[in-house]
């Protein structure tokens, strides 16, 4: 058992070799490597994964047809409601439930889905971690040994995940991170006091969680111990909060772009353009609703190939973003390419009275540029009326906000819409502890979005 929690802990010791200034390789060394990832997958899904094996057959494929990730198209696109009603279709058969951890998405576009990894591809992913805290360490000072607070909906996963790595691999005492989790759902004073208390260096959690803890210190103006950085993920966070922490409070900020489908998607850095993509573990492409490429520079559905993880094969997915790669390289000088910042929740769209989908950012955006408020959630409730509920920055007249908001989107979306607005101190959160900014009850045809 020493043995095998040795021979893991070496694994991770030869994955993270190189990852800290791996962004900044030569985009044709970044190539190869993903080259060799493709090769991989491809050869492994085709023998022991069902969905791959009918798909390449009744396309008359082989992994040799496939010359670059770009080819990745060419397969199926895969929908999140095929992984969560059948799962099992996406499943290695050569890789047996005991050697996988089990990891279930938190839901935040509906039902859970259930995701397998295989060791090496959780020891790669923890290997991998090393590109996201390269952007991180420098502030904290040391590589190990500093504190960080991860603030989560789902303590029991995190805890699962960390107690599988450390039982099957053996983490020198001197290069560990100390650790502690928090429920995203527990009070915010009982939150702010326990970080108090533990005086964080580093402070995770999700982006519009982030936004609430910070509206929360400033309103109630209690203490709070600032981390030297925070790093955030999952859901976005909100604009008003980002330049409070950037500019105001200069705490740097960093979004990490990840998901149980596909760990380590990219990182934001030090210049606060975007996200880097992790291409050569996740590449991924735009479609529209119906699949097709995104045009260049345009927004899109966020579709992921998984290069690393054989447990549960995912290779031309639909992940549920929105977002749109920048043409222009970044000034930081990082090869990665650069996604537009930050990829929000993409399956949520409002449908107008005409039957037209306006994307949720476009309601969003009037919420947070027009009005005092440091988090908003909007409810479209049937075609023409949205309910809000709003973080407000200062006192504020609900029924005024309401009806600047229904003047502005109305005008803004061509339609003639109503607007309720409900002032709280927090926004309401799926059962999974997401905090999604807009939600739509109303069924939604497909056609283009504005
Ligand atoms: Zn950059």
């Amino acid at each position: 058992m020493l043995f095998r929690r040795l021979y893991w802990a070496a694994y991770i010791a030869s994955h993270l070799r190189g990852q800290r200034r791996w962004a900044f390789l030569p985009p044709d060394v970044i190539r190869r490597a993903q080259l060799r990832r493709l090769r991989r997958i491809l050869a492994h899904a085709f023998c022991h994964v069902p969905h791959y094996q009918e798909a390449m057959r009744r396309r008359g494929l082989t992994p040799a047809d496939f010359r670059t990730v770009d080819d990745l198209a060419r397969l199926p696109l895969i929908e999140r409601d095929q992984v969560q009603s059948d799962p099992e279709r996406f499943y290695s058969r050569a890789i047996p439930d005991s050697q996988c951890l089990t990891l279930t998405t938190s839901g935040s576009c509906g039902i859970p889905i259930r995701i397998r990894l295989d060791l090496p591809a959780v020891f790669q992913s923890a290997a991998h971690t090393g590109r996201e805290r390269a952007n991180v360490t420098p502030l904290l000072g040391r590589e190990f040994g500093y504190r960080e607070a991860m603030i989560v909906p789902n303590v029991a996963q995190t805890t699962l995940v960390l107690d599988f790595c450390h039982k099957h691999a053996w983490f020198p005492p001197g290069r560990r991170v100390q650790r502690r989790t928090y429920r995203i759902d527990a009070p915010l004073d009982h939150t702010v006091a326990a970080l108090n208390d533990f005086k964080p260096d580093l402070l995770f959690s999700y982006g519009s969680y982030i936004g609430l803890l910070l509206a929360h210190v400033r309103a109630a103006g209690a203490p709070f111990h600032a981390p030297r950085a925070l790093t955030y993920s999952a859901d976005t966070l909100p604009l008003p909060v980002r330049r409070l922490l950037l500019e105001e409070l200069c705490i740097p900020v960093f979004a990490w772009y990840r998901a149980v489908e596909a760990f380590n998607m990219g990182q934001e850095c030090d210049h606060h353009r975007g996200i880097h993509l992790n291409d050569d573990l996740h590449p991924l492409r735009l479609v529209d609703a119906e699949g097709r490429p995104a045009p260049k520079g345009e927004a899109g559905d966020v579709v992921v190939s998984n290069l690393v993880n054989r447990a549960t094969v995912l290779l031309n997915y639909r992940l549920g973003d929105r977002a749109a790669l920048l043409p222009e390289p970044c000034s930081c000088g990082r090869s990665l390419p650069l996604l537009s910042f930050p990829p929000g929740r993409g399956d949520d769209f409002a449908v107008l009275p005409s039957g037209d989908l306006a994307h949720y950012t476009t309601i969003h955006d009037e919420l947070l540029h027009g009005e005092p408020v440091w988090a908003a959630q909007a409810v479209q409730v049937s075609p023409s009326h949205f309910d809000v509920v709003a973080v407000p920055r200062e006192c504020c007249d609900p029924s005024a906000m309401a009806a600047r908001l229904a003047q502005r989107l109305s005008h803004r979306l061509r339609a003639n819409l109503t607007v309720s607005v409900t002032l709280a101190d927090s926004l309401p959160r799926t059962p999974g502890g997401k905090c999604p900014v807009f939600l739509s009850k109303v069924h939604r045809p497909i056609q283009s979005a504005r």
